[in-house]
């Protein structure tokens, strides 16, 4: 069973990436024939920075290693890098009905967010999206909640595709990651994301220090007003990250100890900061050994893009050959 994911490189990757995807990915890797992608064609969909986009996608690189992605069991690789990607979009969305694409939420939201610049690539996203997986006859792909409807129409897609000329793509099934969604810091109601400022998210990259600055403000259960005020974890977000992070006794004791205000929110804080650094501290350590020799970076990304194109090439060559487009 083959499996494809990948994330764009849009910056520094925080704990909801880590903990809805690469974390899950760096256990999915023993099980299946897996490649992960660095989608650069799909930040570019939105306003970005020319200049930083190499290093963005090297640093995305490095965060995929440290955490765990080895390059052994997988192959990793960049989008761009394989250009049979967008040719197979070109492809695909001649099959893509206009109202499906029109139906996408993903489009609305960030047709709102980035209001002067709807360009046709948002538009077409979910194309190049299918076609990502579709070139390497996925048969799984790992996504949270809000890729879900993408990956229906990849499969709708693989579909029309089959049925018009012949059966090449299996449908791509989801592998739903169990992970809660991680919310943010300062605003709980929302996901956590880099576009609600500095203080909504902890990347993986923050020092300890960094991470204390963050974690010290964020929002609690507010009826914890002070210390002798009983609370409910499990309406309190860094409840949830102690559920992520913390040893089962002690997720406990921080129960029992906000339920029955033994201890103030700053300890139970406290705990939680600990024990996030420690998970965190050995991915640190490899970025870094890993970020000293960029050179290796990039060759391991060559081979990544090499072994995926030979998987490319023999896709695209039976699509032409199904649409008549060999002579
Ligand atoms: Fe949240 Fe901990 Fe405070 Fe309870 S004691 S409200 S779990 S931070």
């Amino acid at each position: 069973m083959r499996l494809l994911s990948g994330i764009q490189p849009t910056g520094l990757l925080h704990l909801g990436n880590y903990l809805g995807a690469i974390k899950n990915w760096v256990k999915l890797q023993n099980k299946y024939d897996s490649l992960f992608c660095i989608v650069d064609y799909h930040a570019i969909t939105v306003p970005y920075d020319p200049k930083k986009l190499p290093k963005m996608i090297l640093d995305l690189t490095l965060d995929y290693l440290a955490c765990g992605i080895d390059p052994k069991k997988s192959i990793i690789f960049v989008q761009s890098d394989v250009p049979e990607h967008t040719e197979l979009a070109w492809i695909l969305s001649t099959v893509t009905s206009l109202g499906d694409l029109k139906r996408m939420t993903q489009f609305k939201d960030k047709s709102k967010q980035h209001a002067e610049n709807i360009n046709a690539g948002l538009f077409n996203y979910p194309i190049l999206m299918a076609a990502d997986i579709l070139l390497y006859k996925a048969q799984v792909v790992p996504v949270g909640q809000d890729q879900l409807q993408h990956l229906e129409l990849a499969r709708e897609i693989a579909r029309k595709f089959n049925k018009k000329f012949g059966n090449v793509f299996p449908e791509p099934k989801p592998i739903l990651t169990k992970a809660a969604r991680i919310m943010s810091l300062n605003d709980p109601r929302k996901k956590m994301s880099k576009s609600y400022g500095e203080k909504s998210y902890i990347a993986l990259s923050d020092s300890p220090e960094t991470i204390w600055k963050k974690l010290a403000p964020a929002v609690t259960d507010p009826a914890r007003v002070t210390i002798k005020d009983p609370g409910t974890p499990e309406i309190c977000n860094l409840y949830h990250l102690h559920q992520l992070f913390s040893p089962k006794k002690q997720i406990d004791q921080v129960a029992d100890a906000c339920r029955n205000a033994k201890f103030g929110c700053l300890d139970c804080k406290k705990i939680l900061w600990e024990n996030i650094v420690k998970e965190l501290k050995p991915i640190q350590e490899k970025r870094k050994a890993l970020a000293a020799n960029p050179e290796k970076i990039k060759k391991l990304l060559q081979q990544g893009a090499q072994e995926a194109k030979k998987i490319a090439q023999k896709t695209i060559s039976e699509v032409k050959e199904k649409m008549g487009l060999k002579y």
